[in-house]
Protein backbone atom coordinates (compact mmCIF):
# COMPACT_ATOMS: atom_id res chain seq x y z
CA UNK A 1 0.00 0.00 0.00
CA UNK A 2 1.17 3.29 -0.88
CA UNK A 3 1.99 5.70 2.07
CA UNK A 4 2.85 9.51 1.28
CA UNK A 5 4.30 9.97 5.41
CA UNK A 6 7.61 9.29 6.30
CA UNK A 7 8.10 7.52 9.27
CA UNK A 8 4.53 6.66 10.00
CA UNK A 9 4.53 3.10 9.12
CA UNK A 10 0.65 2.68 9.87
CA UNK A 11 -0.35 5.80 8.82
CA UNK A 12 -3.79 5.89 6.36
CA UNK A 13 -3.06 7.17 2.67
CA UNK A 14 -4.86 10.38 2.14
CA UNK A 15 -6.46 8.78 -1.45
CA UNK A 16 -6.86 5.61 -3.21
CA UNK A 17 -4.33 3.27 -4.78
CA UNK A 18 -5.83 4.03 -8.15
CA UNK A 19 -5.61 7.62 -7.50
CA UNK A 20 -1.82 7.82 -7.07
CA UNK A 21 -1.37 5.44 -9.62
CA UNK A 22 -3.09 8.08 -11.62
CA UNK A 23 -1.00 10.71 -10.88
CA UNK A 24 1.95 8.75 -11.44
CA UNK A 25 1.65 7.80 -15.15
CA UNK A 26 0.31 11.55 -16.42
CA UNK A 27 2.94 13.31 -18.36
CA UNK A 28 5.29 15.66 -16.71
CA UNK A 29 3.95 19.31 -16.64
CA UNK A 30 7.64 20.86 -16.41
CA UNK A 31 5.97 24.64 -16.57
CA UNK A 32 3.02 23.92 -14.03
CA UNK A 33 1.20 26.55 -12.90
CA UNK A 34 3.77 29.05 -14.44
CA UNK A 35 2.83 32.67 -16.22
CA UNK A 36 4.39 33.07 -19.50
CA UNK A 37 4.19 36.37 -21.94
CA UNK A 38 5.22 35.61 -25.56
CA UNK A 39 5.39 38.28 -28.24
CA UNK A 40 4.81 37.44 -31.79
CA UNK A 41 3.09 35.09 -30.13
CA UNK A 42 0.62 35.20 -33.42
CA UNK A 43 2.22 33.08 -35.76
CA UNK A 44 5.00 30.82 -36.54
CA UNK A 45 7.62 30.12 -33.58
CA UNK A 46 5.68 32.03 -30.91
CA UNK A 47 2.42 30.29 -32.00
CA UNK A 48 3.93 27.22 -31.24
CA UNK A 49 5.88 27.66 -27.79
CA UNK A 50 2.53 29.32 -26.75
CA UNK A 51 1.08 26.05 -27.65
CA UNK A 52 4.08 23.69 -25.88
CA UNK A 53 4.21 26.25 -22.96
CA UNK A 54 0.21 25.65 -22.20
CA UNK A 55 0.64 21.76 -23.07
CA UNK A 56 3.01 22.01 -20.12
CA UNK A 57 0.72 23.42 -17.71
CA UNK A 58 1.55 27.28 -18.06
CA UNK A 59 -0.85 30.55 -18.49
CA UNK A 60 0.13 31.86 -21.81
CA UNK A 61 -0.12 35.86 -22.57
CA UNK A 62 0.29 36.19 -26.46
CA UNK A 63 1.41 39.98 -27.34
CA UNK A 64 1.17 41.16 -30.83
CA UNK A 65 0.82 43.72 -33.05
CA UNK A 66 -2.04 41.59 -35.54
CA UNK A 67 -4.80 41.48 -33.22
CA UNK A 68 -6.58 38.96 -35.64
CA UNK A 69 -4.77 36.22 -36.10
CA UNK A 70 -3.88 36.97 -31.85
CA UNK A 71 -7.51 36.34 -31.22
CA UNK A 72 -7.70 33.38 -33.64
CA UNK A 73 -4.78 31.90 -31.61
CA UNK A 74 -6.00 32.34 -28.10
CA UNK A 75 -9.39 30.70 -29.26
CA UNK A 76 -8.12 28.12 -30.42
CA UNK A 77 -5.52 27.62 -27.47
CA UNK A 78 -8.08 27.71 -24.84
CA UNK A 79 -8.93 29.41 -21.38
CA UNK A 80 -4.80 29.21 -20.49
CA UNK A 81 -4.33 31.81 -23.56
CA UNK A 82 -5.01 35.78 -23.39
CA UNK A 83 -4.24 37.96 -25.82
CA UNK A 84 -3.03 41.95 -25.63
CA UNK A 85 -2.45 43.87 -28.47
CA UNK A 86 0.99 45.17 -28.24
CA UNK A 87 4.09 46.38 -30.79
CA UNK A 88 6.94 46.01 -29.04
CA UNK A 89 8.49 49.17 -30.45
CA UNK A 90 5.98 50.81 -27.78
CA UNK A 91 7.56 50.62 -24.48
CA UNK A 92 3.99 51.71 -23.21
CA UNK A 93 2.49 48.59 -24.98
CA UNK A 94 5.32 45.84 -23.42
CA UNK A 95 4.94 47.93 -19.77
CA UNK A 96 0.99 47.50 -19.95
CA UNK A 97 1.43 43.76 -21.41
CA UNK A 98 3.71 43.02 -17.97
CA UNK A 99 1.76 44.78 -15.88
CA UNK A 100 -1.51 42.78 -16.84
CA UNK A 101 0.35 39.44 -16.39
CA UNK A 102 0.40 40.44 -12.93
CA UNK A 103 -2.82 41.87 -12.40
CA UNK A 104 -4.41 38.81 -14.27
CA UNK A 105 -2.14 35.83 -12.51
CA UNK A 106 -0.32 37.53 -9.78
CA UNK A 107 2.77 36.92 -11.44
CA UNK A 108 5.37 36.88 -14.51
CA UNK A 109 7.72 33.52 -14.92
CA UNK A 110 8.42 33.67 -18.13
CA UNK A 111 9.18 36.55 -20.73
CA UNK A 112 10.08 35.08 -24.16
CA UNK A 113 10.82 38.05 -26.28
CA UNK A 114 10.14 36.48 -30.11
CA UNK A 115 8.70 38.89 -31.92
CA UNK A 116 11.01 40.07 -34.88
CA UNK A 117 11.09 40.98 -38.83
CA UNK A 118 12.91 40.04 -42.12
CA UNK A 119 14.56 42.89 -43.73
CA UNK A 120 14.62 44.14 -47.45
CA UNK A 121 17.02 46.18 -47.43
CA UNK A 122 19.49 45.30 -50.76
CA UNK A 123 22.64 42.59 -50.40
CA UNK A 124 25.21 45.17 -50.72
CA UNK A 125 26.01 47.87 -47.94
CA UNK A 126 26.52 50.22 -50.69
CA UNK A 127 22.97 50.59 -50.88
CA UNK A 128 22.17 50.49 -47.23
CA UNK A 129 18.68 51.59 -46.47
CA UNK A 130 19.31 53.70 -43.03
CA UNK A 131 15.21 53.76 -42.87
CA UNK A 132 14.85 49.69 -42.75
CA UNK A 133 17.63 49.77 -40.55
CA UNK A 134 16.36 51.59 -37.78
CA UNK A 135 12.92 49.89 -38.58
CA UNK A 136 14.03 46.44 -37.68
CA UNK A 137 16.54 47.47 -35.29
CA UNK A 138 13.46 48.97 -33.70
CA UNK A 139 11.64 45.56 -33.10
CA UNK A 140 14.24 42.75 -33.29
CA UNK A 141 16.80 44.69 -30.78
CA UNK A 142 14.84 47.21 -28.86
CA UNK A 143 12.10 45.47 -28.23
CA UNK A 144 14.08 42.96 -27.33
CA UNK A 145 15.56 45.24 -24.87
CA UNK A 146 12.69 47.15 -23.67
CA UNK A 147 10.79 43.33 -23.44
CA UNK A 148 13.41 42.19 -20.78
CA UNK A 149 13.42 45.70 -18.69
CA UNK A 150 9.77 45.64 -17.97
CA UNK A 151 10.33 41.89 -17.31
CA UNK A 152 13.28 42.45 -14.56
CA UNK A 153 11.24 45.18 -13.23
CA UNK A 154 8.84 42.63 -12.13
CA UNK A 155 10.94 39.54 -11.92
CA UNK A 156 13.87 41.31 -9.66
CA UNK A 157 11.46 41.65 -6.30
CA UNK A 158 10.76 37.84 -6.69
CA UNK A 159 14.29 36.99 -7.31
CA UNK A 160 13.52 34.52 -9.71
CA UNK A 161 12.57 34.13 -13.68
CA UNK A 162 13.50 33.08 -16.71
CA UNK A 163 13.88 35.25 -19.91
CA UNK A 164 13.96 33.38 -23.61
CA UNK A 165 14.75 35.60 -27.01
CA UNK A 166 14.54 34.61 -30.51
CA UNK A 167 18.04 35.36 -32.53
CA UNK A 168 19.17 33.27 -35.23
CA UNK A 169 22.04 31.27 -37.12
CA UNK A 170 21.64 34.64 -38.82
CA UNK A 171 23.47 35.77 -35.27
CA UNK A 172 25.79 33.29 -35.11
CA UNK A 173 28.11 33.33 -38.76
CA UNK A 174 27.82 36.26 -40.61
CA UNK A 175 26.96 35.93 -44.42
CA UNK A 176 23.43 34.05 -43.92
CA UNK A 177 21.37 36.95 -44.53
CA UNK A 178 21.00 40.59 -45.49
CA UNK A 179 23.37 42.98 -43.02
CA UNK A 180 20.58 44.51 -41.16
CA UNK A 181 19.20 41.58 -39.92
CA UNK A 182 22.30 39.74 -39.69
CA UNK A 183 23.47 42.78 -37.16
CA UNK A 184 20.15 42.47 -35.52
CA UNK A 185 20.60 39.02 -34.67
CA UNK A 186 24.11 39.05 -33.64
CA UNK A 187 22.80 41.95 -30.84
CA UNK A 188 20.38 39.64 -29.64
CA UNK A 189 22.65 37.55 -28.30
CA UNK A 190 25.34 39.83 -27.17
CA UNK A 191 21.92 41.60 -25.43
CA UNK A 192 21.43 38.18 -23.63
CA UNK A 193 25.19 37.70 -22.75
CA UNK A 194 25.44 41.21 -21.43
CA UNK A 195 22.43 41.28 -19.20
CA UNK A 196 22.73 37.57 -18.39
CA UNK A 197 25.73 39.41 -15.83
CA UNK A 198 23.38 41.91 -14.10
CA UNK A 199 20.52 39.29 -13.40
CA UNK A 200 22.05 36.63 -12.79
CA UNK A 201 22.44 38.20 -9.40
CA UNK A 202 18.86 38.30 -9.02
CA UNK A 203 17.97 34.63 -9.58
CA UNK A 204 17.21 35.36 -13.51
CA UNK A 205 18.20 33.47 -16.01
CA UNK A 206 18.08 35.06 -19.93
CA UNK A 207 18.85 32.70 -22.93
CA UNK A 208 18.75 33.11 -26.82
CA UNK A 209 17.63 30.70 -29.15
CA UNK A 210 19.28 30.66 -32.85
CA UNK A 211 16.80 29.09 -34.98
CA UNK A 212 17.72 27.93 -38.78
CA UNK A 213 15.63 29.01 -41.61
CA UNK A 214 11.70 27.41 -41.21
CA UNK A 215 8.75 28.49 -43.71
CA UNK A 216 6.78 30.60 -41.37
CA UNK A 217 5.03 33.22 -42.81
CA UNK A 218 8.35 35.98 -41.89
CA UNK A 219 10.59 33.31 -44.12
CA UNK A 220 7.34 32.65 -46.99
CA UNK A 221 6.60 36.48 -47.51
CA UNK A 222 10.18 37.20 -48.43
CA UNK A 223 10.72 33.73 -50.26
CA UNK A 224 7.64 35.17 -52.73
CA UNK A 225 9.02 38.32 -53.09
CA UNK A 226 12.45 36.92 -54.09
CA UNK A 227 11.01 33.59 -56.52
CA UNK A 228 7.19 35.25 -57.26
CA UNK A 229 7.28 32.74 -60.33
CA UNK A 230 7.42 29.94 -58.07
CA UNK A 231 4.92 27.72 -56.33
CA UNK A 232 4.57 27.72 -52.55
CA UNK A 233 5.42 24.45 -52.17
CA UNK A 234 8.74 24.53 -54.08
CA UNK A 235 9.66 27.85 -52.12
CA UNK A 236 8.77 25.78 -48.61
CA UNK A 237 11.36 23.08 -50.46
CA UNK A 238 14.07 25.87 -50.71
CA UNK A 239 14.03 26.82 -47.59
CA UNK A 240 13.98 23.52 -45.78
CA UNK A 241 17.24 22.70 -48.11
CA UNK A 242 19.54 25.29 -46.06
CA UNK A 243 19.59 22.45 -43.51
CA UNK A 244 22.15 19.73 -43.34
CA UNK A 245 20.54 17.18 -40.94
CA UNK A 246 19.20 13.91 -43.39
CA UNK A 247 16.01 12.71 -42.25
CA UNK A 248 14.37 15.71 -40.13
CA UNK A 249 13.50 19.77 -41.24
CA UNK A 250 13.57 22.26 -38.62
CA UNK A 251 10.09 23.32 -37.53
CA UNK A 252 8.54 25.88 -35.30
CA UNK A 253 7.61 22.59 -32.56
CA UNK A 254 11.63 22.21 -32.29
CA UNK A 255 12.16 25.99 -31.28
CA UNK A 256 9.23 25.74 -29.29
CA UNK A 257 10.92 22.22 -27.66
CA UNK A 258 14.07 24.69 -26.99
CA UNK A 259 12.18 27.30 -24.74
CA UNK A 260 10.41 24.91 -23.21
CA UNK A 261 13.53 23.40 -22.01
CA UNK A 262 15.49 26.87 -21.27
CA UNK A 263 12.14 28.06 -19.24
CA UNK A 264 11.56 25.38 -17.62
CA UNK A 265 13.81 24.17 -14.20
CA UNK A 266 15.40 21.90 -16.39
CA UNK A 267 17.73 24.36 -17.54
CA UNK A 268 18.28 25.69 -13.86
CA UNK A 269 21.57 26.16 -14.28
CA UNK A 270 21.51 27.35 -17.91
CA UNK A 271 22.39 30.93 -17.99
CA UNK A 272 23.36 33.55 -20.63
CA UNK A 273 23.60 30.77 -23.37
CA UNK A 274 22.79 30.89 -27.01
CA UNK A 275 20.72 27.88 -28.07
CA UNK A 276 21.30 26.91 -31.57
CA UNK A 277 18.34 24.64 -32.94
CA UNK A 278 20.37 24.21 -36.67
CA UNK A 279 20.92 20.24 -36.81
CA UNK A 280 24.71 21.41 -36.74
CA UNK A 281 25.05 23.85 -39.38
CA UNK A 282 26.96 26.28 -37.61
CA UNK A 283 29.11 23.27 -36.23
CA UNK A 284 31.05 22.78 -39.56
CA UNK A 285 31.97 23.70 -43.13
CA UNK A 286 32.23 20.34 -44.93
CA UNK A 287 35.71 20.79 -46.72
CA UNK A 288 35.28 19.35 -50.76
CA UNK A 289 38.60 18.33 -51.79
CA UNK A 290 38.74 17.28 -55.41
CA UNK A 291 39.07 13.29 -56.21
CA UNK A 292 42.91 12.53 -56.54
CA UNK A 293 42.61 11.36 -60.15
CA UNK A 294 40.97 15.48 -60.79
CA UNK A 295 44.17 16.82 -59.41
CA UNK A 296 47.66 17.16 -61.65
P1 LIG B 1 6.13 34.87 -38.01
O1 LIG B 1 5.97 35.86 -39.07
O2 LIG B 1 5.41 33.57 -38.13
O3 LIG B 1 5.80 35.50 -36.58
C1 LIG B 1 6.26 36.77 -36.20
C2 LIG B 1 5.21 37.40 -35.30
O4 LIG B 1 5.75 38.64 -34.80
C3 LIG B 1 3.91 37.72 -36.02
O5 LIG B 1 2.79 37.23 -35.30
C4 LIG B 1 3.90 39.25 -36.09
O6 LIG B 1 2.59 39.81 -36.07
C5 LIG B 1 4.69 39.59 -34.83
N1 LIG B 1 5.24 40.96 -34.86
C6 LIG B 1 5.85 41.58 -35.90
N2 LIG B 1 6.15 42.84 -35.55
C7 LIG B 1 5.71 43.02 -34.28
C8 LIG B 1 5.71 44.12 -33.38
N3 LIG B 1 6.21 45.32 -33.74
N4 LIG B 1 5.19 43.94 -32.16
C9 LIG B 1 4.66 42.75 -31.79
N5 LIG B 1 4.60 41.69 -32.61
C10 LIG B 1 5.13 41.83 -33.84
O7 LIG B 1 7.72 34.58 -37.94
P2 LIG B 1 8.59 33.58 -37.05
O8 LIG B 1 9.48 32.87 -38.00
O9 LIG B 1 7.79 32.83 -36.12
O10 LIG B 1 9.50 34.67 -36.29
C11 LIG B 1 9.63 34.71 -34.89
C12 LIG B 1 11.06 35.06 -34.54
O11 LIG B 1 11.92 34.03 -35.01
C13 LIG B 1 11.59 36.35 -35.16
O12 LIG B 1 12.33 37.06 -34.18
C14 LIG B 1 12.52 35.88 -36.25
O13 LIG B 1 13.55 36.80 -36.49
C15 LIG B 1 13.04 34.62 -35.62
N6 LIG B 1 13.62 33.62 -36.52
C16 LIG B 1 12.88 33.07 -37.51
C17 LIG B 1 13.46 32.13 -38.33
C18 LIG B 1 12.70 31.49 -39.48
O14 LIG B 1 13.33 30.96 -40.38
N7 LIG B 1 11.38 31.52 -39.47
C19 LIG B 1 14.79 31.72 -38.15
C20 LIG B 1 15.51 32.31 -37.10
C21 LIG B 1 14.92 33.26 -36.30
Amino acid sequence: RICLRKNIPYARPLFTESFYRLLSTRPERKLQDKVALITGGASGIGRAAATTFINNGAKVIIADIDQQHGRETVKELGPNATFVTCDVTKESDISSAVDFAVSEYKQLDIMYNNAGIPCKTPPSIVDLDLESFDKVMDINVRGVMVGIKHAARVMIPRGTGSILCTASVTGVIGGMAQHTYSVSKFAVIGIVKSLASELCRHGIRINCISPIAIPTPFVMNEMNQIYPHLESERLVEIVRNVGVLKGANCEPSDVANAALYLASDDARYVNGHNLVVDGGFTSFKSLEFPAPNQVQ
